[in-house]
């Protein structure tokens, strides 16, 4: 088994704990020990590799909470179908590969453009054919018919039109049967999360943000369908009716959530040990600042993205403060938003919802963590847990933004495996 000892670095390990300078040790895939500088040294005898950090931090590595493997660099929804399967599984990997060195160790599969593009990338990372982070591999979009992933009608936003597509990347169904049919589906076709469209979106001319066409009856089979074959359930859902169901349905994880009411608020409370939270602050707020070229700013304010933020900031400001499991990450891989730039949502949790960069790292560590494994070993440095971790030339808690300089990343270990080392590069 590889030993790999860490010195003196100062030690971020998403406990919730104030960093420390001490050392780490790593053995095969593990985290064997961690020991503040204060007790004594950890033994370098038998160690196959000392790492000087020289005080450098070290943490946990991040995970994306809302990844969609199979996007990157489009411009549109439409972008999201034109690949033809063998370019996609490519440029799938090639995103894999991206997000890892940018030090996201995880990616918590949100949906994927097609049925089997993160499962086949996934299969091959975890056989060390390909370099990617630990995936859980996202569905298809589920919705029904009329609504988002189904509608041929599109909101453009480049030129404030709508825009009728031949097919989508979604898959509609219509009652709790064909619900369970779609969900066994990708459940046979090696899918770990299930991702539904239970409310609308601004994309979607006829179903907005603040409707729900998808009914309870049929988001509660999905949850009961995917929990048999132990797979997770994940959902769009914006509007106040659509993040009720989606609690009250037990599903695993709630994306967006901008438009919760008070109750709703309350539900989300009430199962804040079992749900988790992505808000994917980031599109929007990448779409508003960072749009032009390919999105012209009157037209996002057009599709009422300004307001979209103001009440991703009350909503999720309310849930910060009631204790919820927020994740970053989220719906990166277009042209304002790359893949790889993750990292820029810390900077939105601190300035938007009032984290402090300590407890935005915790969300993009320990909580992205216990979200991608239930055996609760993944997301903090601890003995016992696996070894994924960082380290960063910089402090990311006087400033924030430094995890957004890949450069500064400069070392990213997997599983007790280095795939990043710009130490040994600069030696
Ligand atoms: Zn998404």
């Amino acid at each position: 088994m590889s030993k790999i000892l860490i010195q003196n670095a100062r030690i971020f390990d998403g406990t919730g704990r104030p960093p420390f300078t001490g050392d780490l040790l790593v053995e095969g895939e593990r985290i064997a020990a961690v020991r503040p500088a204060a007790e004594a040294p950890l033994a370098q005898a038998e160690v196959d590799r000392v790492i000087d950090a020289a005080g450098r931090f070290l943490m946990p590595g991040m995970v994306e909470g809302h990844a969609h493997l199979s996007f990157d660099g489009f411009t549109c929804t439409e972008d999201l179908i034109s690949p033809p399967v063998e370019e996609h599984a490519f440029l799938t990997a090639r995103v894999a590969e991206k997000l890892l060195m940018a030090g996201f160790t995880s990616a918590y599969g949100a949906s994927e453009a097609k049925l089997r593009l993160a499962v086949a990338v996934r299969n091959e990372v975890e056989a060390g054919r390909l370099v990617g982070p630990r995936i859980r591999a996202g569905s298809l979009e589920i919705s029904v018919t009329g609504a988002m992933g189904d509608e041929s009608r599109l909101h453009n936003p480049r030129n404030n039109q709508t825009l009728t597509i031949a097919t989508s990347p979604g898959i509609s169904v219509d009652g709790p049967e064909e619900m369970r049919k779609v969900v066994r589906i990708c459940c046979r076709e090696g899918c770990d999360n299930i991702k539904l469209d239970n409310s609308g979106d601004p994309f979607y001319p006829n179903t907005p943000a603040t409707s729900t066409p998808m009914s309870y009856e049929e988001v509660e089979m999905a949850v009961r369908t995917a929990h048999a074959f132990g797979r997770k359930v994940n959902t769009h859902s914006r509007s106040a009716q659509s993040i009720k169901d989606a609690v009250r349905a037990g599903v695993d994880m709630i994306y967006h959530a901008e438009y919760a009411d008070e109750e709703a608020l309350d539900l989300l409370e009430e199962a804040r040990d079992r749900i988790f939270v992505a808000p994917t602050i980031g599109l929007f707020h990448t779409m508003l600042h960072q749009g032009e070229p390919w999105l012209p700013r009157a037209v996002v304010e057009a599709m009422g993205i300004p307001e979209l933020i103001e009440r991703s900031v009350e909503t999720h400001t309310a849930l910060r403060k009631r204790g919820i499991r927020h994740l970053i990450g989220g719906d990166y891989g277009f042209k304002w938003a790359e893949q790889g730039t993750q990292a820029l949502d810390l900077e939105l949790f601190v300035r938007y919802y009032g984290y402090s960069p300590a407890e935005a790292l915790v969300c993009a560590t320990r909580n992205g963590g216990l979200a991608m494994r239930e055996q609760g070993d993944l997301g903090t440095l601890e003995a016992g847990k696996l070894a994924d971790l960082l380290l960063v030339d910089g402090d990311p808690l006087s400033d924030i933004r430094v995890l957004q300089d890949q450069a500064r990343i400069i070392l990213v270990m997997k599983g007790g495996r280095i795939f990043k080392d710009l130490l040994a590069e600069r030696r």
